[in-house]
C-alpha cells in the first residue's frame, strides 16, 4: 500500500463495475451517477481504504484524510456550499458499503456537519427550525450511538418523532453522551466525519457483522467501503418523503413496482419500522409526476443491471433524488418467476436465469405451507413479509430465542420491531413477527434474506416485555406458547398449525425443465420405498440410484422374519426363512419398477451386520430378568412351562446377539460379506428382483433392475456374488419363459476398492461411489461418531466443515478422481454414479460434475437442488473454460 494510491473517488469519475473496490453501494451509485440519473454527489472510500485502515491498527493509513479532505473540497466546490457552514451547510451522510449487501449490518451516521452554528443555518435556509434541530438531534443520536459506543437505548424517546423541543433534545442528549462516553459529538465538522468513517469501517469486525458474514459465508477480508454523500431531506413537509421500492415483487416474483412510501420521513425511519409506511401506489395520488419519475428512473435500472432492483429515494420537496440501487434480495417463489419472466421477456437468457436460482432459495419453495382449518384461531393479520410456515414456542428476546432453540425448541420470536441487536435470535427462530414495520423493515428485510417465515406490521397487537406477552384484540399470548406463523398470507395462528407440502407451480416447472436442458450430470433418487419413488419421479428423479434393502426388513412382520432368519441354526432352517421374506421383498421391487418404468433401479443387496436387526443385548437381558422374576413368583405349573419356554427362546437370542456383536461393526461383518458367508441371502434378493421384474415385462412394464454388490474390497468378491445374481437371473427367467434386461455393479466404498477399481470393475456394467463409507473409511472417522468432536475441529479451523456434508476434495475426492479413471481405463461404458449423502449437496455437486462422472443419488426431497446444483456446475464449468 502506497500513499499516492487511490483510496477516495467521486461518484461521478468512479468505474462502476469495479464492484470489490467500491461495493455493491458505491457501485451503484456510480453507476447511476453515470447514467445521469438524480443522485445526490458524493465520493466512495474504498475497501482498499478499510483494508489499509485495519493494517495500521485500526486508524487511518498515511494519506487517506487528506485524500478525504480534498474530496470534501470538491464537494463543496460542487454543491457551492460550505461542508458544516454557518449558511446553507452542505451536510453529509457516511454508510457502509460492503461488496455483498449486509442489510442492516452495518453502521450509518447522518447528518454530519452540524453544530449550533450550521444548524441554525440550516434553520434560515429551510425555514424550519424545528426540522434543524430534528436534523441535529438525530445527528448526536446516530454518532453517540455509533461513533461513541453508547446504547442506543439511552438515546431514544418514545415521544421524539413529534419534534416537541428540538434544541432542548439536543442538549439532553449531548449532556448523555458526555456522562455515558466521556465524550460529546464535536462541533467541528471535520472532527465528525474523520470519527464517523473510522467507526464504519470499525463496525465491519462488529459482532452483528461477523455473525452474519459467516452465516453468508461471506469472507472476512473483503472489507466494506464508506459512502460519504451530500444529504437530502425526506422529512421536510408534506412534498417530501422516502421510500424503498423493488422493481419486482420480491416474495412473489410479479413485474411491477412494489414497494413503500413514508411521507415526510427520512430513510432511516422505514428502516426502524417506527411508523408503517404507504404502499407505493400512493405515491401517484400523492405526487403523480414524481411517482411516474420514479417508474421510468426505476425501469432504466433494471434495464441497465438486467435484473431485479431494490432502489431507496428519497423526494425533497417534490424533487426526486435516487440513493442507492442494488440486486434485490428475493424469496424462492420470487427469484423462480422473476428468472422466467426476465427471459420470457428477452432481458436475460435461459442459462441466466438458470443461474439466477440458487440451491438455498429453491430449497426455501419446497418447504411446508400452511393448511389452517375450520378450528383453527387466528390471532392477528400483519404484512406478508417473507413466505413460508412454522410453528414453535413464543419467545420474546434474541437471547430467549436462542437458549429456547439450543434446548432443543422451535421458536418464534416475537417483536415490536427488530434492530440488528437481534440479528443472532433471528438466526435461531423459525419465524419472525413484529407487531410494527413495514414490508422493507429490518425484520422483513432480514428474514427474507434468511429465506426465514416472516410477519410484520401486525395492526392491533401490542407486545408487552414486561409482562412477556403479546395481546391482540381477542386474545393474549404469553412466552413459551405455540403459536404458527404464515410468512405467505401475512396470517398468525394460535397453537400447532398443520403444515403440508408445497405446490409447484408453473414457473418452477419452466425453469426446472430448463435446468434440466443445461445440467450434464443425472440426477437419481435414493428411495427404498413406493411413497419415496413417488415423491422422488415427481421432483424429476430419473430413477434410483440407491435403494437400501436392508430398510424394507424393518416394517411390521418382516422384522420377525428377518429374526428367524438370522437365528436359524442351519442352512435349511435359514432357506426356510428367506422364503418367507421373499415375497415381500418381491412386492416391493415391483412397486419401485412400477413407479420407475423406463428408469434404472439400483437395488442394494443387504448391507449392514446382521446383529443391527436382532434387540440390543440389554434388552434382551432386560427381558430374561423379568422372565426370571415371573418364574420366581408363580407357582402354576402350565405357566412355568411357558415361562421356561420363553426363558430359552430369549436365551437363544441373547446368545446369538454376543456371536455377532462386534468391536467395530462398521468395518465387520457387513456388505458382501454377508452374502460371501450367507449366499442364500444374496440368491434369495435377487430371485425376488428378478421374479418382481418379471413380473412387470407379464404386465407390460418396463423394469430396470441394476443389481448392486455393496462394500466391496476385492475384485474376487465381487466376482463371486456376481456369479450368484446372474445364476439366480437365468433360473427365474427359464421358470417364467421371460427375460428382462438387466445389469450387474458394485459400490465403491472403500479406498482399496478405489484403488483398484480397474480390477473391480473389469467385470462390472456400473459403478456407484458410497461416499459416506469412502469418507468414513478413507479419513478412518466413524460416522456415527464424529458428529461429537467434529465441531470443535471445524471452530478450530482444522478443517472447513463436516465432510459427510462436504465432500472432502483433497482425500476422498481424489479416491473419487482416482477410482473413476482406473473404471473407466478397463471399461469404457461403465456407469459410474455417486449415492452417498454429497449427491444432494451444491458444493459436493460442484466437484463430482468435474469428475468423468455420469449421475448423482440423493434423498427425494434433495433431487430439484441437486438438479439445479448441477446445472450451475455445468455453467460455471462453461463460464470457466470460455474465460
Ligand atoms: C455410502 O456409504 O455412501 C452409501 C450410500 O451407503 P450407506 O450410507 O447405506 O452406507
Ligand atoms: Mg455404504
Amino acid at each position: 500500500m502506497t500513499e499516492s494510491e487511490n483510496w477516495v473517488v467521486a461518484f461521478a469519475d468512479a468505474d462502476e463495475t469495479q464492484r470489490s473496490l467500491l461495493g455493491g453501494k458505491g457501485a451503484g451509485l456510480a453507476g447511476m451517477t453515470k447514467a445521469g440519473l438524480p443522485v445526490p454527489p458524493g465520493f466512495t472510500i474504498t475497501t482498499e481504504a478499510c483494508r489499509a485502515y485495519y493494517d495500521a491498527g485500526r486508524t487511518m493509513p498515511d494519506g487517506l484524510w487528506e485524500q478525504i479532505e480534498a474530496a470534501i473540497e470538491a464537494l463543496e466546490a460542487a454543491t457551492g456550499k460550505v461542508f458544516g457552514g454557518d449558511e446553507d451547510p452542505l451536510l453529509v451522510s457516511v454508510r457502509s458499503g460492503a461488496v455483498f449487501s449486509m442489510p442492516g449490518m452495518m453502521d450509518t451516521v447522518l447528518n454530519l456537519g452540524l453544530n449550533p452554528t450550521s444548524t441554525a443555518g440550516l434553520a434560515a435556509a429551510t425555514d424550519d427550525e424545528a426540522f434543524a434541530w430534528d436534523a441535529y438531534r438525530r445527528l448526536v443520536q446516530m454518532y453517540g450511538e455509533i461513533v461513541l459506543g453508547i446504547d442506543g437505548s439511552r438515546l431514544h424517546e418514545p415521544n421524539e418523532h413529534d419534534r416537541v423541543d428540538g434544541q432542548a433534545a439536543v442538549r439532553r442528549l449531548q449532556t448523555i453522551a458526555r456522562d455515558q462516553s466521556g465524550s460529546r459529538v464535536p462541533e467541528d465538522p471535520r472532527k465528525q466525519l474523520r470519527r464517523a468513517v473510522a467507526a464504519v469501517f470499525d463496525s465491519w469486525m462488529g459482532r452483528r457483522a461477523i455473525d452474519y458474514r459467516s452465516m453468508e459465508g461471506i469472507p472476512d477480508d473483503l472489507f466494506t467501503a464508506v459512502n460519504v454523500q451530500a444529504m437530502v431531506y425526506g422529512n421536510t413537509g408534506p412534498n417530501s418523503g422516502t421510500g424503498v421500492v423493488f422493481t419486482r415483487n420480491p416474495a412473489t416474483g410479479e413485474a411491477g413496482l412494489w414497494g413503500e412510501y413514508l411521507p415526510d420521513a427520512q430513510g432511516e425511519d422505514v428502516v426502524a419500522g417506527l411508523r408503517t409506511p404507504e404502499p407505493i401506489a400512493e405515491l401517484a395520488v400523492r405526487h403523480p409526476e414524481v411517482h411516474e419519475r420514479l417508474v421510468e428512473l426505476t425501469d432504466q435500472l433494471e434495464q441497465t443491471y438486467r435484473d431485479m432492483q431494490d432502489v431507496e429515494f428519497t423526494v425533497e420537496r417534490g424533487k426526486l433524488w435516487m440513493l442507492q440501487t442494488r440486486a434485490a434480495k428475493r424469496t424462492g417463489r420470487g427469484a423462480i418467476r422473476c428468472a422466467v419472466e426476465m427471459a420470457n421477456e428477452g432481458l436475460i437468457n435461459r442459462q441466466e436465469a438458470v443461474g439466477r436460482v440458487t440451491p438455498d432459495r429453491l430449497e426455501e419453495l419446497l418447504h411446508p405451507v400452511v393448511e389452517p382449518d375450520d378450528d383453527t384461531v387466528t390471532l392477528v393479520t400483519g404484512l406478508a413479509a417473507s413466505p413460508g410456515g412454522a410453528s414453535g414456542m413464543v419467545a420474546f428476546t434474541a437471547d430467549e430465542a436462542v437458549a429456547l432453540t439450543e434446548a432443543g425448541n422451535d421458536v418464534i420470536l416475537v417483536r415490536t420491531e427488530t434492530s440488528p441487536d437481534d440479528f443472532h435470535g433471528m438466526v435461531a427462530a423459525q419465524a419472525v413477527v413484529t407487531s410494527r414495520g413495514g414490508v422493507t423493515s429490518h425484520a422483513a428485510v432480514v428474514a427474507r434474506g434468511m429465506g426465514k417465515c416472516c410477519v410484520v406490521g401486525c395492526e392491533g397487537m401490542t407486545v408487552d416485555y414486561g409482562e412477556q406477552l403479546f395481546r391482540t384484540p381477542t386474545a393474549v399470548v404469553t412466552a413459551g406458547d405455540v403459536i404458527t406463523v404464515d410468512g405467505t398470507s401475512g396470517t398468525v395462528y394460535a397453537g400447532l398449525v398443520p403444515t403440508a407440502e408445497p405446490e409447484l407451480d408453473e414457473d418452477y416447472e419452466t425453469l426446472m425443465d430448463w435446468v434440466d436442458g443445461v445440467k450434464r450430470l443425472d440426477v437419481r433418487a435414493n428411495a427404498d420405498n413406493p411413497a419415496d419413488a413417488a415423491a422422488a419421479h415427481r421432483l424429476g428423479a430419473r430413477g434410483i440410484g440407491l435403494c437400501r434393502t436392508e430398510h424394507m426388513f424393518f416394517e411390521g412382520e418382516r422384522i420377525e422374519e428377518m429374526r428367524r432368519m438370522i437365528m436359524a441354526p442351519n442352512t435349511v432352517a435359514r432357506a426356510e426363512a428367506l422364503a418367507e421374506l421373499e415375497p415381500h421383498q418381491t412386492a416391493d421391487f415391483e412397486a419401485l419398477f412400477t413407479e420407475m418404468a423406463g428408469l434404472p433401479v439400483t437395488i442394494r443387496l443387504l448391507d449392514p451386520p446382521l446383529h443391527e436387526f436382532l434387540p440390543s443385548r440389554s434388552e434382551v437381558a432386560e427381558t430374561l430378568t423379568d422372565l426370571k422374576l415371573r418364574l420366581s413368583g408363580t407357582g402354576n405349573l402350565a405357566e412355568i412351562d411357558h415361562i421356561l419356554h420363553e426363558i430359552n427362546e430369549q436365551q437363544e437370542i441373547l446368545d446369538q446377539v454376543e456371536r455377532l456383536s462386534e468391536s467395530n461393526p462398521m468395518l465387520g461383518h457387513r456388505g458382501c460379506r454377508l452374502g460371501v458367508d450367507y449366499p442364500e441371502i444374496t440368491a434369495m434378493q435377487a430371485r425376488a428382483i428378478f421374479t418382481a421384474a418379471v413380473h412387470c415385462a407379464e404386465k407390460g412394464i418396463d423394469a430396470h433392475p441394476e443389481v448392486m454388490v455393496p462394500l466391496v474390497a476385492f475384485a474376487a468378491e465381487f466376482r463371486q456374488q456376481r456369479d450368484i445374481i446372474r445364476a439366480t437371473a437365468a433360473e427365474v427367467f427359464d421358470d417364467a419363459g421371460v427375460e428382462v434386461p438387466y445389469h450387474i455393479g458394485t459400490m465403491i466404498e472403500l479406498p482399496r476398492a478405489a484403488l483398484t477399481a480397474d480390477e473391480i470393475c473389469a467385470d462390472a456394467e456400473f459403478v456407484s461411489f458410497g461416499t459416506n463409507d469412502l469418507t468414513q473409511t478413507a479419513l478412518g472417522l466413524s460416522r456415527d461418531d464424529s458428529s461429537r468432536f467434529l465441531p470443535s475441529y471445524v471452530r478450530a479451523g482444522i478443517i472447513d466443515g463436516d465432510p459427510f456434508q462436504h465432500l472432502d476434495e483433497a482425500g476422498v475426492g481424489a479416491l473419487v478422481e482416482i477410482g473413476t479413471t482406473k473404471s473407466r481405463s478397463v471399461n469404457p461404458d461403465l456407469t459410474v454414479g455417486v449415492c452417498g449423502e454429497h449427491g444432494g449437496d451444491p458444493a459436493s455437486i460442484q466437484f463430482i460434475n468435474g469428475l468423468a462422472i455420469d449421475y448423482i443419488s440423493c434423498s427425494p426431497y434433495r433431487v430439484p437442488i441437486a438438479r439445479l446444483s448441477a446445472a450451475h456446475a455445468t455453467l460455471e464449468h462453461e463460464a470457466a473454460s470460455t474465460a
